[in-house]
């Protein structure tokens, strides 16, 4: 079995008998590997302690090339990002975004830019007040990488570009604005919009549409595509965060037939309660 090194952020473990664990990791040389760390569950392992949700470190495994689970020998810690686990919604943010990596990702196939992706948004969470923002632009960027990206600059139906002329002036005429097509993977000019909610029927066999200000449109555009650096400060209105969180949401169990996701039952309950804290104050 040959000795790989590389850089590893923990997605999440799960026991394995009555001593060990198995660990997913998203590495920078081998994309999302799982791998197994004997004795992990023994208090003296070198392991035990180490393997928390987003911990950084390098990893040191004898690769197992005919098989998927390989095993740990070393795993030293860089940063625990003990803060992240401090903070019940970033936690919670975090269990989502492992989760989403592991079903997106094919196992063993690098995939650099995401990792620095996931390491940069990491450092930006810890002294983020609005870890949705980051968790948003990871997912959406996460998508793209995937070939899975909501296609926002033109009409999924008739191809014309969406430019705030056009929206602006069909709304002045009393025509609704603009809406997403979860079926169809993006959003709808106003024409569109308009004749696709008339069919009723397609509305319900097909899949949601949903109702999308042309702010958040243009938002969901900028966290897809712009440098991180500049999105840091950025506030979201609350509109827009439920507008996005709705499309996400939609969009992501339409098009990923993969099995439920299990931390979205617990972050949707933050989320409601920090809807309902925002409509109080
Ligand atoms: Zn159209």
């Amino acid at each position: 079995m040959p000795v790989q090194k590389t850089k590893a952020l923990v997605l999440g473990y799960h026991p394995l008998g009555e001593a060990d664990k198995i660990i997913s990791f998203l590495t920078k040389d081998f994309g999302y590997i799982r791998a197994v760390g004997k004795g992990a569950r023994r208090i003296k392992n070198k392991l035990c302690g180490r393997l928390e949700i987003m911990t950084y470190g390098d990893l040191v495994f004898y690769e197992r090339t005919d098989k998927d689970l390989h095993i740990i020998n070393t795993f030293d810690i860089i940063e625990h990002f003990q803060e992240l686990r401090e903070n019940l919604t970033k936690i919670a943010y975090c269990s989502y975004l492992a989760e989403l990596i592991q079903q997106i990702e094919t196992p063993g196939v690098q995939n650099t830019e995401i990792f620095n992706l996931l390491l940069n948004i990491m450092v930006m969470m810890r002294g983020q007040d609005d870890p949705e923002l980051l968790a948003r632009i990871f997912e959406l960027r996460l998508l793209a990488s995937a070939g899975l990206s909501p296609k926002l600059d033109s009409c999924v139906l008739c191809t014309s570009y969406i430019t705030p002329g056009n929206s602006e002036s069909l709304s002045v005429k009393g025509v609704t604005g603009l809406r997403f097509s979860v079926a169809d993977g993006g959003i709808l000019c106003c024409d569109c919009g308009n004749n696709f909610s008339q069919q009723k029927n397609r509305t319900q066999t097909i899949g949601a549409v949903i109702t999308i200000s042309r702010g958040t449109l243009e938002l969901m555009k900028r966290l897809q595509n712009a440098p991180l650096e500049l999105l840091a400060r950025l506030k979201m209105l609350d509109s827009s965060r439920a507008e996005i969180r709705r499309i996400t949401r939609n969009f992501i169990s339409y098009h990923m037939d993969r099995g439920k996701f299990r931390s979205l039952d617990f972050l949707e309950s933050i989320e409601k309660d920090d809807l309902e804290t925002i409509k109080q104050v």
